[in-house]
């Protein structure tokens, strides 16, 4: 066994971080600063983080969907996401701005792993773009949660979410996170909650693939430094939930 140390700060930072009404974004995230690059060579102007960014390129070049499916918005700063909201209040309203756009902190597009999706036309709306279900947008959704991306606002969940269904907004979560979710139905706030029953001292989540053993589990940010034991020759990651501690994922091959 190896002995690794979670950082308390890191809570805030990782894939499965949960950004919403009641987590906004903290302070803490300029201690952890991400790495941003274009989400294509033709939109310099549209980041993404790092690893969002590869797995939506190698996901749109796996069902050929570059000229059809049009990355919208990415990555935002605070001052962009204010600007959006104060811009949309005063154009739509507020009944329109509060079901659509998020307050500045409370937007997943100032992490840099969510996406607006819009599918290819001549005119395509900057706050609310045309992502279907069928034809090539129905390809990419039936690929996405392979790809570590679900739709983030789901239908049917706009109590949890306080956000209405957007069927154009994605959410890098990374996998098999995506897939648990989307074989469950849980929207994020619900998988947060939901990981809470696998936590590090009990029985952990297997996810068993071919040869693989995938092993996810949970651990409650109690000291400023939480000492876990992990296994030597295990592959791993660790994600903060913005909320109270951290997703360890586990890779056995
Ligand atoms: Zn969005």
């Amino acid at each position: 066994m190896r002995t690794v140390i979670l950082d308390k700060t890191e809570v805030y930072k990782g894939h499965l971080l949960l950004v919403n009404q009641e987590h906004p974004l903290r302070e803490h995230n300029t201690y952890h600063p991400i790495r941003l690059v274009p989400v294509n060579l033709e939109q310099k102007d549209i980041l993404l983080e790092a690893t969002t960014a590869t797995l939506l390129s190698q996901l749109l070049q796996s069902i050929g969907g570059n000229n059809e499916i049009i990355p919208i918005s990415g990555y935002r700063t605070r001052q962009e996401q204010e600007k959006i909201f104060n811009d949309s209040l005063l154009e739509n309203g507020s009944t329109f701005t509060k079901q659509y756009v998020a307050l500045p902190d409370q937007s997943e597009h100032q992490t840099g792993l969510a996406i607006d999706l819009g599918k290819y036309s001549e005119e395509i709306d900057f706050l609310r773009p045309e992502f279907i279900y069928t034809g090539i947008c129905g390809e990419f959704r039936k690929k996405a949660a392979k790809y570590g991306f679900v739709e983030r606002y789901g239908k049917g969940k706009e109590t949890i979410t306080g956000i209405s269904h957007e069927p154009w907004h994605f959410r890098y979560v990374g996998y098999p996170h995506a897939q648990i979710m989307q074989d469950n139905r849980l929207c994020l706030e619900e998988y947060i909650a939901y990981i809470k029953a696998y936590p590090y001292e009990g029985k952990h989540l297997h996810i068993k693939e071919n040869t693989k053993d995938i092993e996810v589990f949970y651990v409650s940010a109690d000291l400023d430094k939480m000492p876990i034991e992990l296994p030597e020759n295990d592959s791993y990651q660790v994600s903060g939930n913005n909320v109270d501690g951290f997703i360890i994922t586990l890779w056995r091959w």
